[in-house]
């Protein structure tokens, strides 16, 4: 992996505040950002509308010779998801694709497409990546990995709002916080680029931290490991 560009990797489980602070951080560093959370959504909400069983294997690698996906920036850094060329902003953000997107994204096929796709994206000028297994997949090799964390309940809260914004009032707070453990649980227990955590991660605890705080500690722990890693 080449370390002429910047990779910046941020893990944690659902609702824990990483676009949000993905997005602030990259423009800080002047780097795109790159949600790989909304290319999985894309798959998931293809399997919908296609009526393809996220849970069969075949079938979900089938539909992955049939997908065209990209992702690009808008000048004001709001990320567009293209799927068979058409953007698909705000359909991902439904609990029913969220459901779908954590199902088909246990199969090993998913992980290498998206993950082959990732790469060749933020290569091309470095990005602040954000998902589940960026710092243990991904880009491994990174020395800038965040792993953020908060109590279920401040990310059952963040989820309800997000979903509330997307235009969705159907379910109560105790049922997302339901379905944000339960995907927590599949993505933490999958063989294939499980949710993990390891030494090599900074742990952030973003229940107690606003999003500014939150940025100014990332970026001043990217200075300290820069300067160490010029002087190395
Ligand atoms: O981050 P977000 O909640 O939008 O991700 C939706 C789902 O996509 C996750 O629950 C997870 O199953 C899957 N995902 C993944 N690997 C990533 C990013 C997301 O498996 N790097």
């Amino acid at each position: 992996m080449t370390t002429s560009i910047l990779i910046v990797a941020i893990d944690g489980p659902s609702g824990v505040g990483k676009s949000t602070a993905a997005r602030m951080l990259a423009a800080r560093l002047d780097v795109p950002y790159l949600e790989t959370g909304a290319m999985y959504r894309a798959l998931g909400l293809k399997a919908l509308d296609e009526g393809v069983d996220p849970d069969d294997p075949s079938a979900v690698e089938k539909l992955l010779t049939r997908l065209d996906l990209d992702v690009e920036l808008t000048a004001d850094g709001e990320i567009v998801v293209l799927l068979d060329g058409v953007g698909v902003q705000p359909r991902i953000r439904s609990a029913e694709v969220a459901n779908a997107t954590s199902r088909i994204s246990v199969h090993a096929p998913v992980r290498r497409f998206m993950v082959d796709l990732q790469r060749r994206w933020a290569s091309r000028r470095g990005a602040v990546v954000e998902g589940r297994d960026i710092g243990t997949r991904v880009f491994p090799d990174t020395p800038f990995k965040f792993f953020f964390d908060a109590a279920p309940e401040v990310r059952a809260a963040r989820r309800f709002e997000q979903l509330r914004q997307a235009g969705e009032v159907a379910s109560s707070l105790s049922e997302i916080q339901r379905q944000v453990l339960e995907r927590d649980a599949r993505d933490s227990s999958r063989a294939e680029s499980p949710l993990r955590r390891d030494e090599s991660y900074v742990a952030i605890d973003t229940g107690l931290a606003g999003p500014e705080e939150v940025v100014d500690q990332m970026l001043r722990t990217i200075s300290a490991r820069r300067r160490t890693l010029e002087s190395g």
